[in-house]
């Protein structure tokens, strides 16, 4: 039996590549396969039997991606007590529920820096949940006493439960075996500390991480094992650059970086993933420790003038939420705070989803929708190059198509 074709039509087509929208536009897909995108009038006939979606002008895009999530993470409840006071079986259905908001907020496709375990992965290709699809770090690296370090000075540690706990290396040596566990147990990114952060109990963001030497192991390790991303949180200047001149494939926060941080991440083409849903964070502050409530304060002004300086002169940007830290299932509220850093409406869907496949390592199957691309797509009410933030609000996603298959349907009845 042919696979299904389903023909969706009446589309405002924004698909992604930075072209102008297409308006009139048909999108056929066969199967989880796009077999056409473009003018409805130049689009192949129907084959027999197709479905035909009539999106009556909505906007039609590629699948969105978040590149930085902690799906383990409860939005809901203190960063310090998560996973302490629940069973390990509920923590499993209550962070299946993240992925699958998630999924119908218009991310078809995550990556995880921390927190879950490989296994979600596979469950979610298995068809067994519902979610984006992921790559996963499992745990975060850093040294004793940074940023993946909670222990307290009590000696109690708070990560230290499930599989949430951090990849403790302090030397090259430890860097590289530290990678080397990381992939063993499922990692397909290594997320890496070269500066500390505002969660973290003992250090701050001006603290530097792992080594260029260090951080230039891991990477060099990941080369070794078919050449998977290299993640670095990173919130101060001198960690940045050491991240950067180490090798690592994104900037995570990037909040404070400087001019030279800047020049090393254009030389290099290091990507910025800048998470600035984490500044709206007024009505979480009894959720967050006193620590972590003054340093985000401090931060926010300087890092808005910093992030906007690297997008004006041309860093690559994915978008990311950190959500976790940020709410899950509202990632697309992001693309709202990167206009407001100076990029363009189209400029910030593109991080979401092209630039996002870039640095995913994904950019020819996902993250475009054209002819031989997956199936990704989502559809929206309203118009979101006039106004990026109708993506934010997960009721205008009416319509997310993964693989080609529906997986959100809430576009009304024809
Ligand atoms: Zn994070």
């Amino acid at each position: 039996m042919p696979a299904p074709t389903t023909v969706y039509r009446d589309a405002t087509l924004i698909d992604g590549t930075g072209s102008d929208p297409v308006t009139a536009a048909a999108v056929v897909v066969t199967g989880g396969t796009i077999a056409y995108a473009g003018p409805a009038q130049d689009a192949p006939p129907a084959p027999e039997g197709a479905r035909v979606v009539d999106l009556g002008g909505r906007t039609l895009l590629p699948g969105f991606f978040d590149t930085h999530v902690h799906f383990n993470y409860a939005d809901t409840s203190r960063l310090t007590s998560n996973n302490l006071d629940v069973h390990p079986s509920l923590h499993a259905f209550e962070t299946a529920e993240r992925m699958r908001r998630t999924l119908h907020a218009g991310v078809t496709s995550a990556r995880d820096l921390g927190g879950i375990d490989a296994g979600y992965r596979e469950a979610r290709d298995r068809g067994l949940i519902a979610g984006p699809r992921l790559r996963v770090a499992v745990r975060l690296m850093s040294h004793t006493g940074g940023h993946a370090d909670f222990t307290l000075p009590t000696g109690v540690n708070l990560h230290e439960c499930g599989n949430t706990t951090g990849e403790i290396v302090d030397s090259v040596h430890e860097a590289r075996v530290g990678a080397r566990r990381l992939m063993r147990d499922g990692a397909d990114v290594i997320k890496l500390c070269a500066t500390g952060g505002v969660s973290s109990p003992s250090d701050t963001p001006d603290d530097e991480g792992l080594t260029v030497e260090e951080i230039a192991a891991v990477v060099e390790e990941t080369a070794r094992h078919g050449g998977r991303p290299v993640a670095a949180h990173a919130q101060g200047a001198a960690g940045i650059r050491n991240a950067v001149r180490g090798g690592v494939t994104s900037i995570e926060h990037g909040y404070l970086v400087d001019d030279e941080g800047i020049d090393l991440m254009l030389e290099r083409g290091t990507f910025l993933v800048p998470t600035l849903a984490t500044f709206d964070f007024a009505d979480r502050e009894h959720l967050m420790s006193r620590k972590a409530v003054a340093t985000k304060r401090a931060l926010a002004e300087r890092t808005f003038e910093r992030v906007s300086e690297a997008v004006r002169r041309g860093v690559r940007v994915a978008l990311g939420t950190d959500a976790g830290i940020s709410p899950h299932g509202a990632n697309l509220a992001e693309l709202r705070h990167l206009v407001a850093v100076g990029m363009s409406p189209m400029a910030a869907i593109r991080a979401g989803t092209a630039h996002a496949a870039e640095l995913l390592g994904v950019a020819d199957r996902l993250g475009t929708v054209r002819a031989g691309m997956t199936a990704d797509l989502v559809v929206c009410d309203g118009d979101p190059l006039a106004d990026v933030g109708v993506l934010a609000d997960p009721a205008n996603i009416v319509l997310v198509v993964q693989d080609g298959r529906a997986v959100k349907d809430a576009l009304p009845a024809a």
